[in-house]
């Protein structure tokens, strides 16, 4: 029924896909930082045990937990994950409201409930978040919710649903805003090397290059 988790690596990182179930097929990603162990999760969207079992299989626990954005099938995962790992939840102060509407509107849309994540921590603005033996950065791109943000690396990117292969995220959920989305897919691909690899919240991963030659031929995109 699943696939296997995906393997990449990038220096002194390993970062292992974990693909959820359908109907919305998330993307989380478990980044191991090889030379001293630390381990953070971007968007557990569901099945923590799956996602914990990586974990564990890297050796040690997870450091941290970093959201790109606060919908149920990014962060329904979160709080079952806190329980084996107690860690803070990062995120986007301006994603609060959406983290905080989840409960009301996981029912509706995936039929379950989401219990809410327990630690959660804020930043503001655009932060370099420091971990032991690295650091990551914080790019602001709203437009997909209010509070979305991406997470840069040293060689790769998680886009969240900001930015898939070929592909931008919806902007008709609350919060949403197509012009915004467009300026902020432009100023992320602005700053970023070619070479870097794309990691997106579903979907298969892409390279800057190549988000680059086709963000230049997608102005026909409807951004409302
Ligand atoms: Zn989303
Ligand atoms: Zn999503």
């Amino acid at each position: 029924m699943f696939s296997a988790n995906n393997q990449d690596s990038f220096g002194d990182f390993s970062i292992t896909t974990v693909i959820n179930t359908p109907p919305w097929y998330e993307n989380c990603y478990v980044v191991r930082h090889r030379p001293t162990g630390r381990q953070l999760v971007i968007d557990p969207g569901g099945e923590a045990d799956r996602i914990a079992a990586v974990v564990t299989a890297g050796g040690g626990g997870a450091d941290g937990i970093l959201l790109t954005h606060g919908h149920p099938d990014h962060l329904g995962g979160v709080h079952d994950l806190q329980t084996v790992f107690d860690v803070p939840c990062r995120a986007h102060r301006e994603e609060q409201p959406v983290i905080a509407s989840v409960a009301s509107w996981a029912g509706a849309l995936m039929r379950q409930r989401i219990p809410a994540p327990r630690r959660l921590e804020y930043f503001t603005d655009e932060p370099v978040l420091a971990y032991d033996g690295f650091e990551v950065r914080v790019v602001f791109t709203p437009g997909h919710t209010p509070g979305g943000v991406c997470y840069v690396f040293d060689g790769f990117v998680f886009t969240g649903d900001t930015l898939f292969n070929r592909g931008v995220g919806r902007t008709d959920l609350p919060g949403g805003h197509g012009p915004t989305l467009a300026a902020s897919i432009g100023r992320l691909l602005e700053t970023l090397t070619p070479s870097a690899r794309l990691y997106s919240g579903h979907g298969p991963a892409w390279t800057v290059a190549e988000a680059r030659a086709w963000w230049a031929h997608a102005a026909d995109y409807d951004f409302g």
